[in-house]
Parts: structure tokens; sequence; C-alpha cells
């Protein structure tokens, strides 16, 4: 059997366009994890994915339970498990209100950090299993926006957890559903959520790294200015912002080289070190980055790991 990568969100973007270059490569079988199936399946034919190097199998994150019937689902497939990329996010920068996911979390916060919270937690288990000289990776993807000690990262609304207040009281209707339990922010909301994302990543390299020998990673491809995750936005930003990224900031890449940027933390034997948050520039092409203040806060990390924990269920 290939190596198995599962990535979440591979319907479109970076998820579908490192789906298309990890199974391009042939070494790779890819477990396309969407909400989405029709579209998935569309996704990869109009990209010409060969039809035996992928399977899209159902996965919304924004429901507990479709998390773990994923993890049934994979299970039963007998595959074989050596990476897990968990990239899909949503991204509500214009919503006035809160949404919520199936089990009442607000929507940024539940999918982008519980769902992938609960089913990395559920599938280390299986990558530990891996067979020898298997590279073992848990990908979780990070973002600029969530990193306050960058330019992009101290746009306003600035990304903080504050005291995790809001968190613990579960994020539901009749809260604020902020973390920090101030008031609600849709553009905050995602990037508090890749806040944690790359907290759970270091959080996890802690806790699991040497017991496991799974390597643990985040990255930041770039501005991929022009995928789906806009696609709330204002119609004014989502024509200026890509142009803003490619003759202003400079940071734009296409969707094909970010994805080609994750399919290499995925596949790459010399990105192996474990709890590293990957960037790209491109006179040095990839570099280990400097994580905020806030991401290098153990000690919130572990708070994050307690509370995420109990409201997945898991403790
Ligand atoms: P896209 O919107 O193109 O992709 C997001 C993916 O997540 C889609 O496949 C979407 O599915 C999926 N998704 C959303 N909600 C759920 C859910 N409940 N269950 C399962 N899948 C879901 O955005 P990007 O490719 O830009 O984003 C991918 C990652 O890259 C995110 O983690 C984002 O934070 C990160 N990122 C993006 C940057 C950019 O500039 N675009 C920059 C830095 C980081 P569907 O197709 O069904 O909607």
């Amino acid at each position: 059997q290939n190596p198995t990568v599962v990535i979440t969100g591979a319907s479109s973007g970076l998820g579908l366009a490192a789906a298309k270059a990890l199974a391009d490569g042939g070494q790779w079988h890819v477990i396309m994890a969407c909400r989405d199936f029709s579209k998935a399946e569309a996704a990869a034919r109009r990209l010409s994915i060969p039809k035996d190097s992928y399977t899209v199998m159902h996965l919304d994150l924004a429901a507990l339970d479709s998390v773990r019937a994923f993890v049934d689902m994979f299970r039963a497939s007998g595959r074989r498990l050596d990476a897990l990329v968990c990239n899909a996010a949503v991204y509500l920068p214009t919503a006035k209100q809160p949404r919520f996911t199936a089990d009442g979390f607000e929507l940024s916060a539940g999918t982008n950090h519980l769902g992938h919270f609960l089913l990395a937690n559920l599938l280390l288990p299986d990558i530990q299993k891996a067979p020898e000289g298997s590279l073992k990776r848990v990908i979780i993807v990070g973002s600029i926006t969530g990193n306050t000690n960058t330019l992009a990262g101290n746009i306003p609304p600035k990304a903080s957890l504050g005291d995790m207040s809001g968190l613990a009281s579960g994020l539901g209707e009749g809260t604020t559903a902020m973390i920090d339990g101030l008031d609600f922010d849709g553009a905050k909301a995602y990037k508090d959520s890749k806040v944690c994302n790359m907290l759970t990543m270091r959080e996890m390299h802690r806790r699991f790294h040497d017991k496991t020998g799974i390597t643990f990673a985040s990255l930041y491809p770039g501005c991929i200015a022009e995928t789906g995750l806009f696609r709330e936005h204002y119609s004014l930003f989502k024509t200026l912002f890509p142009l803003f990224q490619k003759h202003v900031t400079k940071g734009y890449v296409s969707e094909e080289q970010a994805g080609q940027r994750l399919a290499q933390v995925v596949s790459d034997p010399a990105m192996d070190k474990s709890g590293t948050y990957w960037s790209w520039s491109n006179e040095k092409g990839s570099f280990e980055n400097q994580v905020s203040e806030e991401v290098s806060d153990g000690a919130k990390g572990q708070r994050l790991w307690e509370v995420s924990e109990k409201l997945v269920g898991l403790a």
C-alpha cells in the first residue's frame, strides 16, 4: 500500500492543490475528507487527479458526530495512515451575528479548531501504527493573520484569545460566541481559530512527539488571495485584495504553488523538525518562522487543550 494522507477541505483552494501535488507524485494515496462529496469528486476530475490515487470520504467538521463517523469509515477502509493535514476552514468576515455548528459552537472556532482538535486526537493512534519508515506527520494549517508579530497580523481586529472565558463557557447561543468572551466579530473569530490551530500543533508536539515519533508542524503557505476562503467577503475586497497582495505586499502565491508548499511539508524527509511553523520567502525558500507571543505561550496552549478536550467530549 502507498502511504496515505488525509487532507480535510480538499474540495477547493489549498487542500485541493496539495491533494493534486501529492497524488501526481505517484507516491501517495490521498483521502479527500470533504463535506460536499460531489463537489470534491468534480474538483478531482477537473484537475485530472489520477483516479486510483485518491478517495473522497465524507467529513463535516461542523458536526462532532461526523468527525467520529469519518474516523470509523477511514478505519473500515483498511488503509494505513501516514499523515493528517488539518486544512479546512471557514472565514466569516462580514457576519454580523454568529452562526453555530451542529454541537452549538460558534462556526469558525467550531469548524477550524474544535472539529480538527477531535479529528487529530482520534487519528493519532492510527498514525502511530504506520509501518516502519513512514514519515508520520500531523500538519495543521496556520495563518499569518493569527500571528500578531507580523505586519498582516497587526491589521485590526487582532487575534487574541484573552482569558478564554468565552471558550470555557462553550461559545454557544446566548453568549458573545467569542473565545475571549468579548463582542462578536467574525473576522477576529477566524484569526482566533488560527491561533488555536497553531497552539494545538505546539501542544501536540509537547505531549506526543517524544512518545510517538510523530512530527507535528504548522505552516503559512503565503497569501492565496483568490481561494474560496474569501467567498463571504465584499465583492470590492475580492477584486482589490489579490491585486494588493500581488503588487504591494508581494505575498501572493497561486493555489498551485501553495499546494506544492503544503505537499512539501507532508512529504519532504528534510522537513521533519517537529513543533515547527514553516513559511517561505522568494529568496530563501522554506524557513522556520517565529510564532507570535500568544502562540508561544505554553501555559495558554495547555489551557486551550484542557478546555477543548471537555468541549469535544474527550475528557
Ligand atoms: P477554501 O475556502 O478554498 O477551502 C476551504 C475548504 O474547507 C473547502 O474545501 C471547504 O469545503 C472546507 N470546509 C469548510 N467548512 C467545512 C466543514 N464544516 N467540514 C469540512 N470541510 C469544510 O480556502 P483556502 O484553500 O484558502 O483555505 C485552506 C486553509 O488555508 C485554511 O486553513 C486557511 O485558514 C488557510 N490559509 C489560507 C490563506 C489564503 O490566503 N487563502 C492564507 C493562509 C492560510 P467546501 O468546498 O465544501 O466549502
